[in-house]
């Protein structure tokens, strides 16, 4: 289920939001039908599925820009410098004590959030989703635009646009109030995508 949860459109948004219903279920009523064992099973099927989805996430990031697209947003340097020695997990069995790990490393640990059409790069004092102090992962299902954590490539700033067409063709068939709310959000949408072409670092320029 993890595994699903985890590949499935929405990857990591809907595992976030998922995650956390499971916590509250299994750590509540629900769990009474559980053992303690099952617990700790789900939860560590969990951990590993995030951290194989966040470091493929890294090195998808990384292939796209050594291919020539573009990186922004405040933490685009950080996450593609570590995104260039990530570690992959292609035939290694991964085991939850080490994926517990791997994603507490605070500040370099790299979420898909499609939601959002942004990559997040989670360092925990940043995150404008979640400042609890025991939180390890962001709560990808609250992202706030502006946050210092996010980073975003060519192809969001293209999905971005897309988003924003589809949200303006919508608007054509609504009443108007609504129709004129649907157009504000795609102006945003527009504008996030140019505030990406206007600030984006190339793997061609930084050699140059
Ligand atoms: S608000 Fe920041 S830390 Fe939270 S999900 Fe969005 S980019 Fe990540």
């Amino acid at each position: 289920m993890a595994w699903h949860i985890a590949r499935q459109p929405g990857g990591l948004v809907a595992l976030a939001i998922q995650y956390g219903h499971l916590r509250t279920v299994l750590d509540t009523d629900v769990a009474s039908g559980y053992g303690t064992r099952s617990r700790r099973g789900i939860h560590d099927l969990i951990d590993i599925e995030t951290a194989i989805s966040t470091a493929e996430t890294a090195a998808d990031l990384h292939e796209r820009y050594n291919r020539g697209e573009g990186a922004s947003g405040p933490a685009a340097r950080q996450a593609l410098n570590q995104a260039s020695t990530i570690r992959r997990f292609e035939d290694t069995a991964v085991k939850a004590d080490f994926a517990r790990k791997y994603l507490a490393r605070d500040g370099t640990v790299l979420y898909d959030n499609p939601h959002a059409l942004l990559l997040c790069r989670y360092k925990r004092d940043l995150a404008l989703c979640e400042r609890s102090a025991s939180s390890t992962t962001p709560a990808l299902d609250r992202c706030v635009t502006g946050c210092a954590n996010t980073v975003r490539t060519d192809h969001h700033a293209q999905q971005l646009r897309d988003r924003a067409d589809s949200l303006a063709s919508r608007a054509l068939n609504l009443p108007q109030p609504i129709a004129d709310r649907l157009l504000v959000t795609a102006g945003q949408l527009r504008n996030l995508a140019d505030t990406h072409d206007r600030t984006r670092i190339t793997c061609q320029e930084a050699r140059t």
